[in-house]
């Protein structure tokens, strides 16, 4: 049972023991009043090169002897400046423009906002007005995120408020059920976008799918006239082994979502990038053609900073090998570990893997998620277990130490 006025996110507060107090973190540990835990899921996904990275730390501070919030309609700095032009340059070709708010969620919204923009200043009227998502996605918890999400036990009270989509499978083998189901969709000719999580489903239960498929994806949108979104939230800076997962299918979408790892996961910043064709449709002297859309922390120029801090690592180059390194540390010991009885459908994808625990009854509710959540939290290792399915997202600093003590601790769990 958990006491006091904070409300956890994701957490059973009737159920769920009083958590660890953390005091402190570095690298890839966070100390806390009962001991040091190994964050293996790099504290939700966020935190790339490890805790409190320094130079990312050091822009952080140099930022703050100067700036702080300030009105981004009307005013502009140079830590957005710098920074948009640098994701400019990473980003895959084609994509020109840098919208910024400050979560996952609402990258995403933008996105779906942009979208629809676009083609109700290509149509002049609501014909394109459909999306299409694939089975088991997850682009967040607002309500417009959520509607473009898969349904369940998650969401299943909000769902009046939540608007129709169009769903294709999750693609299996050579995702020809997915692609058919996609170009029928998109033949109908009322589809606005694509959202798809590039090469990982991850809250879905990190559910792997072939670069092939992706580009399969964008070769329909491209003969049909649909956006492609790619939600590169989770995926992006590095997490599939190449900097952006749509890299690995060497192609770009229309619009493109970052959040979690664009500031190293020190500080929240997102920004949603278009190609050049979705920022024209709102280029205009009519100011009905305004992208109306800000929240108050756009832009925040402390968090600018920290993100430019993070892309200036990724321009100096020197981050493959580090991204191969643990793609190999995470190669040889999921190999180990799928070797013994208990253990299914080992899967990687550069520096993530996933394994499932054999059980009769899955699903994020299955009982062994929380057991097990518990026996590793005993064993000094953080991993947040998706049901049944066990998965290590380490951040980048990790050492082979550090990676034997999570696999150990996993290992023991069966
Ligand atoms: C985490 C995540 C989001 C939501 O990001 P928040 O910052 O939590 O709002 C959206 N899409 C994907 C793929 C994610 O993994």
């Amino acid at each position: 049972m958990i006491d006091g006025p904070v409300w956890h996110p994701f957490t059973q507060h009737a159920t769920e023991p009083a958590p660890p107090v953390v005091r402190r973190t570095e690298g890839a540990y966070i100390h806390t009043d009962r001991g040091r835990l190994i964050d293996a899921v790099s504290s939700w996904w966020v935190i790339t090169h490890g805790h409190r990275h320094p130079p990312i730390m050091d822009a952080i501070r140099d930022a703050a002897t100067r700036l702080d919030q300030v009105i981004f309609a009307g005013l502009t700095h140079d830590p957005a400046e710098q920074l948009a032009a640098a994701l400019v340059r990473l980003a895959p070709e084609g994509l020109t423009r840098v919208f910024y708010s400050d979560s996952g969620s609402t990258a995403v919204e933008v996105a779906l906002k942009m979208a629809l923009g676009y083609w109700r200043a290509a149509d002049g009227t609501d014909a394109h007005h459909r999306i299409v998502v694939m089975d088991r996605s997850y682009h967040g918890d607002t309500i417009g995120t959520m509607s473009v999400g898969a349904r369940g036990v998650f969401n299943a009270a909000y769902g009046p408020l939540m608007f129709d989509v169009d769903r294709i499978p999750v693609p299996r083998a050579d995702g020809a059920a997915t692609l058919d189901a996609f170009r029928a969709l998109a033949r109908g000719g009322e589809i606005a976008a694509l959202v798809v999580e590039p090469l990982i489903l991850g809250s879905g239960g990190m559910l792997m799918y072939d670069a092939a498929v992706l580009a399969g994806l964008r070769r329909i949108c491209d003969e049909h006239g649909v956006l492609m979104i790619a939600d590169e939230v989770m995926t992006g800076w590095g997490r599939t082994g190449r900097l952006w997962a749509c890299d690995h299918a060497g192609i770009a979408p229309d619009i493109l979502c970052t959040s979690k790892g664009l500031t190293g996961g020190a500080v929240p910043l997102a920004a949603t990038l278009a190609c050049e064709k979705v920022y024209q449709a709102h280029y205009s002297t009519d100011r009905a053609r305004t992208f109306f859309h800000s929240s108050s922390y756009t832009a925040n120029p402390i968090a600018c900073a920290a993100g430019l801090a993070n892309v200036r690592i990724w321009e100096a180059g020197g981050m493959q090998p580090v991204l191969d390194r643990v793609a190999a540390m995470q190669a040889e010991r999921l190999a180990a570990l799928a070797a013994r009885p208990g253990w299914e459908n080992p899967r990687q994808q550069g520096t993530i893997v996933a394994i499932d625990l054999s059980v009769g009854q899955a699903g994020y509710l299955a009982e062994d998620g929380p057991v097990m959540r518990a026996h590793f939290m005993d064993r000094g290792v953080l991993l947040r277990p998706l049901g049944n399915t066990v998965y290590v997202m380490p951040p980048y600093c990790v050492s082979e130490a550090d990676m034997d003590e999570i696999w150990a601790a996993i290992a023991s769990y069966r």
